[in-house]
């Protein structure tokens, strides 16, 4: 078997799907999760520990010993309404608990860290081209503490020597096409996940935030990238730092945006019948 592979947060949407495609590479998956969002059975053949990705006495006898050479970091909360209602969640959870990992990966000697950043560090744009020589300029407190992770693991690996790929999500869509993980949020609050839901059941719930926006048809764009194809970059970006690679910041998404109009829409298509939705106000923090 390949290299031991530690995944905070793998029992989540993305760190899942990641957890099967390193799994299918051959690498060894720890999963280290505290199960307040994530699901044991999504952990699969990995090895799991639950407990916080924050706290040093969950991470220290995991990196002790030296089997494992990498890290993916997935841990951390991910919704941009809730951050702006719940700052001090956030930057604990992210920012401080990010923080924590770091101490125990430079105290263990282990270099290799692979970080889930967003496209939320880019904060609002004005239509131009999101590449990652942008300084980011984050528009809500779930993007400034991603944002505030990537300047620490730069100022770590020039300190102590850390390597580290930083992948920028946009937005995760999908399912894996074997049928085995999928994406299980309780509350939901995912666009794609919610539409689907009401084309299935057609409860009338389903609301649109917001239809004044400065796009074409008043509703935000976002790309929306297949999660299986963000898990198949993590299996790339570990492999990267292994064989020594050098550091990057990269983007994972399509390159193409889509409003929530016409997402409703391409879904009504699929389902062959209409999707209804409320128009509602804008949510906090949403940029364009
Ligand atoms: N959205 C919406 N109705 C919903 C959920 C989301 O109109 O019930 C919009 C949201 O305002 C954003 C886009 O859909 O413009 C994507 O939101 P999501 O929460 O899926 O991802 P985010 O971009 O916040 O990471």
């Amino acid at each position: 078997m390949k290299e031991g592979v530690l995944l905070t947060g793998g029992a989540g949407y993305i760190g899942s799907h990641t957890r099967k495609a390193l799994r299918k590479a051959g690498y060894r998956v720890v999963v280290l999760d505290d199960l307040s969002e994530g699901h044991r059975e999504a952990v699969g053949d990995a090895d799991l520990v639950v407990g916080d990705a924050g706290s040093r006495e969950a991470l220290d006898p995991i990196l002790a010993g030296g089997g494992v050479k990498a890290v993916i970091h997935f841990a951390g909360r991910c919704y941009v309404g809730e951050s702006v209602r719940r700052p001090r969640r956030y930057y604990r959870e992210n920012l401080v608990g990010s923080l924590a990992l770091l101490a125990a990966m430079v105290d263990a000697g282990v270099e290799a860290i692979i970080f889930s950043s967003s496209c939320a560090v880019y904060g609002d744009p004005g239509g131009e081209d999101l590449d990652e020589e942008r300084l980011p300029a984050p528009v809500n407190p779930y993007g400034r503490t991603k944002a505030a992770v990537e300047w620490a693991i730069r100022d770590h690996a020039r300190a102590y020597g850390l390597r580290y790929v930083i992948l920028r999500y946009f937005n995760a869509a999908g399912a894996d096409p074997e049928g085995e993980l999928g994406e299980d949020h309780d509350p939901e609050t995912h666009l794609v996940p919610l539409v689907i839901r009401e084309a299935r059941e057609g409860k009338g719930e389903l609301r649109v935030f917001g239809t004044d926006y400065p796009t074409p048809d008043g509703t935000c764009i976002r790309d929306y990238v297949h999660v299986s194809d963000l898990a198949d970059a993590h299996v790339r970006a570990v492999r990267h730092l292994l064989e020594g690679g050098a550091n990057e910041t990269l983007n994972l998404g399509t390159g193409t945006g889509h409003s929530v109009r016409s997402v409703i829409r391409a879904v009504a298509e699929r389902a062959g019948r209409p999707v209804r939705y409320r128009e509602a106000p804008r949510r906090p923090g949403d940029p364009p």
